[in-house]
Order: C-alpha cells, then sequence, then structure tokens
C-alpha cells in the first residue's frame, strides 16, 4: 500500500492540544504496530489510488490494468445489455424507466455487497466478530462505473489500540476488488455516550466510560496511576477527564500545572466548569479554593456527589476517577451514585496487599462494577546491575488465580515517577518513549478493550435456567454450552470464606451447602467471571476459567413447571 496517499482532514476539537503527544507505540494482540494518534473529535480519511503505471513493472501494470479494464468492461457490458433492454423495452412500454433504475440499483447493490463482503475478511480481536458484524461501517457509497468506493469505519472508542490496522486492512481488501478503482475510508468513533444515560445527571450523559482508580490504603500510587492513565488514554486519541476524589489528600494538583488553578461556576446554570490541561479536562478539591461555596457542603459525599455530577465534562470517552483511598461509606456513596464502567485497583507488593486487593474486588462486586486490572506498585528497582525486590515478589498468581482479573501490571520504583508527580508533567507526557510510558500504554489498551467488551456486552454469558435448575454457560466465541448444577458452583468457591487463604484448607463443607440451592442472581463481571448472589446473600466471584473446570452436569433434568 505504498501508493496509498493520505489526506488528513481535520475538524479542530477543544482537545486538539492531545496531538501534541499523539504519536505512540503501541503492542496489542501479540502486535508491535505505530499509532499515528489523531485529536478527537476528528475524522481522518485516508485515500488508496490504485498504482499508476510506470517504470520496469510497465508491463506488469498494463496487464493488471487491462485485468481491471475488462472487469470494468464486462460491468459496461452488463449496464450496456441493461442499456439495450431499456430501449427495446422503450418501444414496447412505459415501464422502460423503472426497468433500468432497477437494473441500475442492482448493480449498485452487487458492488456494495462485494465490497460488505471483502471487509468481512477483518475480524475485531476483541470481539472476534468481523467489522461489518460489527455495524462498524457506516455512510458506503460505491460508484461501480467509475470504480469509487466510499465509506466510514465507525469505531467504539477514538483510543481503538488497533485503530490503524482496522484502516490499512480496510483500504487493501476493498483495493483488492478487481473493480475498484479509488478507495476512501474515513475513520471515526461512535458519539460519547453512557448506556443509560436517561437516567443520569445530565453533566454524565455524554461519559461513556467511567473507570474508578482504586485502593484500599493511601500512599500507594494511586494518583500517581489515575493521572498518567488518564494521559495514556488522551495519547491514544481520547477524550478524557480526570475526577479526583481524594478529598483528604487531593494530589493532582501537584501532578499537573493547568493554567487556570481554580474551578470556575457558570453562574446561570450552576455548574462547575473544568479546568484544563493539555487537552484533559479535571476536576479537583484542590482547584476548588479556600472558602469556595461548593466546599461548604455538609458532608463529604454530598460534595463528591455535587462536583462530580454538575460539573460542564462535555462529551468525554473515559472519565478517570481517583477515588478517596478505602472500601468504606465515601466509595460506597460515589460508586452507587456514578455508574462506573469499570475499575482498577492499585497495590503494592506485599503479601498483605492481598488482603487489600480482596476488599477492593468484592467492594466493587457488590457495586456489580467489574476489576479489568490490577496494578502492582513500587515492584522493583535496578541498581549495580540488579534487580532489587524490597516488598517481595508480590501476590499477583494469586489474584489471577483467586479472582480471574487477567490484567496485571507490574509498575517498578523510579525517581522519575516521583519527581514526575511534583514537578506537574506526567511521566507518560514527559518521557512517552520510556519503559513507564510502556507500562501505561499496555494498561490503556487493556481498559479501552475491556471498557469496549463490557459495552458490547460480549461478556461471558452464564444464566440460571430455573426450569431444569441448572446453570447454562455459554463459551464465548465459540458454540460451546454446558449445565452446571448450582450446589457444585457454590461448593467450588474460592473465597476466603470458603477456603483458608493462608493454609489453602477447605472451611465450606460439603453438607454446608444445600442440594437444592438455587442461585438468586448471576452478572457478568466485565469478561473474566460472573458474581452469584445466594439466598444467604454470599456474593460469589466466579472466574469464567474455573467454571470451565467444575464438574458439568451430564444427565439433563428434565424442565420443571414453575
Ligand atoms: P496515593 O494516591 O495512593 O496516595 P500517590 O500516587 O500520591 O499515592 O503516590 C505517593 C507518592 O509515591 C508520591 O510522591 C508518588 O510520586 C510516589 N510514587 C508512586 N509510585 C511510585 C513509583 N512507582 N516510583 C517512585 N515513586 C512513586
Amino acid at each position: 500500500m505504498n501508493d496509498c496517499q493520505n489526506n488528513v482532514s481535520s475538524q479542530v476539537s477543544p482537545h486538539s492540544l492531545q496531538s501534541s503527544f499523539s504519536l505512540t507505540h503501541t503492542r496489542a494482540q501479540g502486535e508491535d504496530m505505530r499509532l499515528l494518534q489523531a485529536p478527537a473529535s476528528v475524522y481522518v480519511t485516508s485515500q488508496c489510488s490504485k498504482p499508476q503505471s510506470r517504470g520496469g513493472k510497465f508491463l506488469e501494470r498494463r496487464i493488471l490494468q487491462s485485468a481491471i479494464n475488462d472487469s470494468l468492461l464486462s460491468r459496461r457490458i452488463v449496464r450496456q445489455q441493461f442499456c439495450v433492454t431499456r430501449r427495446t423495452v422503450n418501444h414496447v412500454s412505459a415501464t422502460a424507466a423503472s426497468l433500468e433504475a432497477d437494473a441500475a440499483s442492482l448493480l449498485t447493490i452487487e458492488a456494495e455487497n462485494d465490497v460488505l463482503k471483502a471487509l468481512s475478511q477483518i475480524i475485531d480481536p476483541d470481539f472476534g466478530t468481523d467489522i461489518v458484524s460489527c455495524g462498524f461501517i457506516k455512510d458506503l457509497l460505491v460508484d461501480d462505473a467509475s470504480g469509487e468506493v466510499s465509506f466510514r469505519l465507525e469505531l467504539t472508542t477514538p483510543a481503538c489500540p488497533v485503530k490503524d490496522m482496522f484502516e490499512q486492512k480496510a483500504n487493501e481488501v476493498v483495493a483488492a476488488l478487481p473493480w475498484v478503482q479509488n478507495v476512501k475510508v474515513t475513520m471515526s468513533a461512535q458519539p460519547a455516550k453512557q448506556i443509560y444515560s436517561a437516567q443520569l445527571p445530565a453533566g454524565l450523559q455524554t461519559i461513556s466510560n467511567i473507570i474508578a482508580v482504586s485502593s484500599c490504603k493511601g500512599g500507594v500510587g494511586k494518583s500517581t496511576v489515575a493521572v498518567n492513565l488518564a494521559y495514556t488514554l488522551a495519547g491514544m486519541g481520547a477524550r478524557v477527564g480526570i475526577f479526583d476524589a481524594d478529598v483528604y489528600g487531593p494530589s493532582l494538583p501537584t501532578m499537573v500545572s493547568p493554567e487556570n488553578r481554580l474551578l470556575e461556576m457558570n453562574p446561570e446554570k450552576k455548574t462547575i466548569i473544568p479546568t484544563e490541561y493539555m487537552g484533559v479536562k479535571m476536576v479537583s478539591f484542590g482547584f476548588a479554593g479556600q472558602g469556595r461555596a461548593i466546599m461548604r457542603g455538609p458532608m463529604v459525599s454530598g460534595v463528591i456527589n455535587q462536583l462530580l455530577t454538575t460539573t460542564e465534562w462535555g462529551e468525554l470517552d473515559y472519565l478517570v476517577i481517583d477515588m478517596p483511598p478505602g472500601t468504606g461509606d465515601i466509595q460506597l456513596t460515589l460508586c452507587q451514585v456514578v455508574p462506573l464502567t469499570a475499575a482498577v485497583i492499585v497495590t503494592t507488593p506485599q503479601k498483605l496487599a492481598f488482603i487489600d486487593v480482596a476488599k477492593g474486588v468484592r467492594m466493587f462486586s457488590k457495586l456489580k462494577v467489574p476489576c479489568v486490572a490490577v496494578v502492582e506498585n513500587m515492584c522493583h528497582f535496578d541498581a549495580d546491575g540488579k534487580r532489587f525486590y524490597p516488598f517481595g515478589k508480590g501476590s499477583g498468581a494469586q489474584v489471577v488465580e483467586q479472582f480471574g482479573i487477567p490484567h496485571l501490571f507490574d509498575l517498578p520504583i523510579r525517581p522519575t515517577l516521583s519527581a514526575s508527580g511534583d514537578s506537574g508533567i506526567p511521566e507518560v507526557v514527559a518521557d512517552p518513549q520510556g519503559e513507564v510510558a510502556d507500562i501505561f500504554q499496555n494498561l490503556g489498551v487493556c481498559v479501552v478493550q475491556q471498557c469496549a467488551k463490557i459495552r458490547q456486552q460480549v461478556s461471558t454469558a452464564v444464566m440460571y435456567d430455573k426450569s431444569i435448575k441448572a446453570i447454562k454457560v455459554k463459551v464465548p466465541d465459540s458454540n460451546e454450552e454446558f449445565l452446571l448444577h448450582p450446589a457444585t458452583v457454590r461448593r467450588n468457591d474460592r473465597s476466603a470464606q470458603s477456603v483458608d487463604e493462608w493454609t489453602g484448607e477447605q472451611k465450606l463443607l460439603y453438607g454446608d451447602v444445600p442440594e437444592d440451592i438455587e442461585p438468586e442472581e448471576i452478572r457478568p463481571m466485565g469478561n473474566y467471571a460472573v458474581s452469584i448472589t445466594w439466598p444467604d446473600g454470599f456474593s460469589q466471584i466466579a472466574p469464567y476459567d474455573q467454571l470451565q473446570t467444575m464438574e458439568r452436569l451430564v444427565d439433563v433434568p428434565q424442565p420443571v413447571s414453575t
């Protein structure tokens, strides 16, 4: 595709500052690809014309051209045949005009089908479905006479890590059709919108995804992760906001350096206007100013809610919330007001921190929020050519096994990371090619992919079929389906309530679970686990991998009339 000409037509948005650090690398699905990032709200159009004949390849190209011409010719012959038909019919009947229109539209439909069939070879690696079935192809225009094709590829998020691959492949597969002379692909993303937007405060309705960055105690690097994740997502082309909900120690003001360090109020609408730094919108108590009216609210959580829901965020693809540390009332209230899409848990690698992670996952599970990644911060440092693990090797494997959270990111101790926390420039912006930026890029890709999956509800389909008293599990991306006995599922719980976390000793005994136990509710937790609520109020997190290893029901019970 060396002959492709890239034309970038842009409508500059207020977020266009993002493009100042927009050339990044990403690794997704095992591919190392270079992403030329575009500012959000920009339609990027690439045009691919068939190569012109020149030089030593002349003959080869002439043959190719003649093949293309033949193909065009045959189409024209078909057209002419229709035209002849038209002339003949003109003599006979006044319905000729409509016949010709039918013929032309038949050709166009046929050509459109060609294009869609070609595009359906491109599979979205996240959804496991082709981009046509995903509904990404919009505004398809085909002129079969001239061989011109244009369409828009509307992705779920402007930060899609494989958007360049999609664009290139879309150009390639359509240009490969023998009658196509010129392909014009415009890249765009769905407008920012909450799934249940009608039930939300106005300020949150135009935010596609809300990500909570949480930790069970302070000082583990939660704010560092929240801020760098936000700037990574912005660097990937998304419209991003940060809400610093850490009332006890708002660290955002030292981590970024916006020109306007005080939040403004819109006196008419009584809304808060966020401040902005390098294209990312932000609200923090630290920017509220001493003695301002909004700070005199009666309750901390009330003030958090007011700040968050009355802010004029505008259209955002991702709002990153730097949660107050802990899993208490403030966190619970916040999670109930805000429709969180996903959570990222930050911890340090001590063995004891595992209990913190468990608490965090359980809190979000109760709130129906899937945890998509755990960041183990301050894992190691390098000195004298050696790697040191001051807090031990961590409990990442245990997290993966028990909660089925497949994404674990290790962040090293780096003086630059703490220095950038004080300098007002996030590390991923200060050193976009560095090791830390690389780790955040992987975290960003993970967050984008998981949120897209959650939104599209391509999560594991697990449901309780009351008529046969069995839990039905449908394996994603395949037709495999199996049944589990509810009591078996409950008996296989691996949480601290059922198994001693330290000794591995089984605490929940076989006879403790009634044979006829039935789940009250089953909800998907992202793409990796389901949360099952039992009649005793226990909420079991059953990772999908674990469900697959359980003993299955072979003799399907007869349906029971209810
Ligand atoms: P929290 O939000 O959990 O209270 P912060 O993100 O404010 O934690 O981090 C606490 C301190 O530790 C800050 O000074 C920050 O710069 C520093 N810090 C965090 N992560 C790292 C790291 N990986 N390497 C070096 N310093 C770090």
